[in-house]
């Protein structure tokens, strides 16, 4: 079975590893397959995106590993695209516009339709920056965030179809069981409705480990939970680290596989040029 992670970062964008050391530990977990995912430009200033600037650097560092190491591993030039309302929603657009293999297309930043450049920022270690925004754009009301949240990430699948969607329950992770849980009726019926459009646009979900080794998440983004209906729905997936430095390139990867054959996943998704799938081992 080929060991494949299309979702990585570097010192292009918030990493802390450099893109070589990220890849030197790729062939040292035996990855066969691997892509490299800097958080992609952002129209507004951001300490965590790739600068536009610096684009052809980044292109031009990822020339350099392929081919530096091409006997070892695969390599495959991605970024992981934010869409964001009224803001940036045309993402295969960038693909093109950048000359992609790959993205991810994920949700960071939360808004509703307006006029504000400002949105909700969902990730990060830090709970006041979630609990501030909830309660600067969405008055606290949790509810209506998470309706932002997955009418969002609607719009991002329906207009784009993301050749991975990432991390695509984290608007979980720094509510932390405070506000809701994944019983919490409304919660349930957003995620369900949401599953019904990624099998109807048939994108595949990544099973992303990072909430995991960072201790941020008590599960899997999507959790388990989510997981069990996907396998129902028919929705493919693949597996991912989202790591930021080269120690956590392969963390929790066997764990997610364990996972996703216990809930009666047979298959993966792995890109060696156009999407296929494979057994799990
Ligand atoms: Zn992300
Ligand atoms: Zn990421």
């Amino acid at each position: 079975m080929y060991k494949t992670n299309y979702h990585s970062h570097n010192t292009f964008c918030d990493g802390k590893s450099t893109m070589e050391d990220i890849v030197k530990a790729a062939i040292r977990e035996g990855f066969s397959h691997f892509g490299i995912s800097s958080h992609a430009p952002v129209p507004f200033e951001s300490k965590v995106a790739l600068k536009k600037e610096r684009l052809e650097e980044y292109k031009t560092e990822f020339k350099r590993l392929k081919d530096k190491y091409s006997s070892e591993i695969n390599l495959y030039l991605g970024l992981e695209i934010d869409f964001i309302t009224d803001i940036q929603e045309d993402l295969k657009g960038q693909k093109k516009e950048y000359g992609l293999d790959f993205y991810v297309g994920s949700i960071h930043h939360v808004k509703e339709h307006n006029e504000d450049i400002d949105s909700w920022f969902i990730d990060g270690h830090d709970k006041d920056v979630y609990d501030r925004g909830l309660q600067k754009f969405f008055n606290s009301d949790i509810k209506r965030a998470c309706s932002a949240y997955f009418n969002q990430q609607i719009q991002m699948v329906e207009k784009n179809r993301p050749d991975i969607l990432g991390h695509c329950d984290k608007v979980y992770m720094n509510n932390a069981g405070r506000f809701f849980d994944r019983q919490t009726p409304w919660y349930e019926s957003m995620v369900r409705d949401f599953i019904q459009v990624i099998k109807e646009n048939e994108v595949i979900v990544e099973v992303n480990t990072r909430g995991l080794y960072k201790g941020r998440c008590d599960d899997f983004y999507p959790a388990t939970k989510w997981l069990k209906i996907m396998k129902q729905e028919g929705i493919k997936v693949t597996v991912s680290t989202d790591c930021h430095k080269d120690t956590e390139v392969g963390l929790f990867y066997k764990e997610a596989l364990d996972t996703l054959k216990a809930i009666g996943y047979r298959e993966v998704c792995y890109f060696d040029g156009e999407w296929k799938e494979q057994l799990i081992d």
